[in-house]
């Protein structure tokens, strides 16, 4: 931003070279309208100085979040404000709104989001990953797809620690869509070592078409699978999504298309379903 007062702005500037060197920038740059702003609202210099803070403060807050939301690679703009709850019965607002204060994150612990597809797992998952931007957590997204493929691929080339290493940096790493593709047994190894590697540092959201009963199936060996799924599920939050496709609903309401009896592949299957009645399985101990 460019001051609005150009005649002090001197090289010389004393001023602007102690407000550089502590990377005061957002007043530096808006030093004058700042003090024009204070003389106008007759504040005293302290005020003056709470005025100047705070707009320091904002400035430092925006650039770090469009920095934190630039490096996540989100496919696409998702807030928890755009989810409408009420089409989506199976999923408790209150228990969403306790993920967004981003705890589980601070614990290291994972989120599986679980249900068939056009439920909205998609869009929770990035709603979250924002959430723990804003809260001041590094956040990356990827699709199991991309992830195996870059794990298979530094295997190939000897350089797999370097790539768990950088996969182990975000303090939440969330994986969307794993199950879509079942994964060869050596992918699946791979997959084991990056969760091994995360396992109670590092938080983890992923989102599945298939049960965790099905993840046997996912992973092509049982035994990976349940390793897999052992750590996965210590610090745990597991959310199943019912219903059907919110991307088919306005469709199915004018009649376009029929309503399914079971949209997508079977997610909450009795294996899943928490004994409680609520829709959480909290594994914690
Ligand atoms: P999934 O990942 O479960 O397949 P998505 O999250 O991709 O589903 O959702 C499909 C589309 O429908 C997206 O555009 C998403 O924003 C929207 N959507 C899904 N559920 C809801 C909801 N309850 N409220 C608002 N939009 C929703
Ligand atoms: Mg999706």
């Amino acid at each position: 931003m460019v001051r609005a007062n150009k005649a002090h702005e001197t090289p010389a500037d004393p001023l602007d070279a102690m407000l550089a060197r502590l990377q005061l920038t957002g007043i530096r740059d808006q030093l004058d309208s700042l003090l024009d702003e204070a003389a106008r609202a007759n504040l005293s210099a302290r005020e003056t100085l709470i005025l100047l803070c705070e707009r320091e403060i904002a400035r430092k807050d925006h650039r770090r979040i469009e920095m934190g939301l630039k490096l996540a690679h989100f496919p696409a703009v998702k807030e928890l404000a755009g989810f409408d709850f009420e089409a989506q019965p199976s999923i408790e607002p209150k228990q969403i709104r306790d993920l967004a204060a981003s705890r589980w994150i601070a614990n290291g612990e994972n989120v599986l989001l679980l249900g068939p597809p056009g439920v909205g797992k998609t869009h929770l998952s990035i709603a979250l990953g924002r959430e723990a931007i804003l809260a001041g957590y590094t956040v990356q997204f990827t699709t199991a797809t991309t992830l195996v493929a870059g794990l298979v691929k530094a295997y190939g080339e000897r350089r797999l620690d370097e790539k768990l290493l950088a996969l182990s940096k975000p303090k939440l790493l969330i994986i969307d869509e794993l199950g879509y593709l079942p994964l060869e047994p050596d992918a699946a190894h791979l997959f084991f070592q990056l969760v091994s590697r995360r396992y109670e540092s590092g938080a983890m959201l992923i989102t599945s078409n298939r049960s965790v009963a099905e993840w046997g199936t996912v992973f092509a060996d049982p035994v990976v699978a349940t390793a897999i799924l052992d750590r996965l599920l210590h610090h745990s939050h597991v959310l199943t999504i019912r219903g059907d496709s919110y991307r088919l609903r306005a469709k199915r309401k004018s009649g376009l298309i029929r309503p399914l009896a079971g949209d997508g592949p079977p997610v909450g299957s009795a294996s899943l379903r928490p004994a409680t009645g609520g829709n959480t399985l909290q594994q914690r101990s």
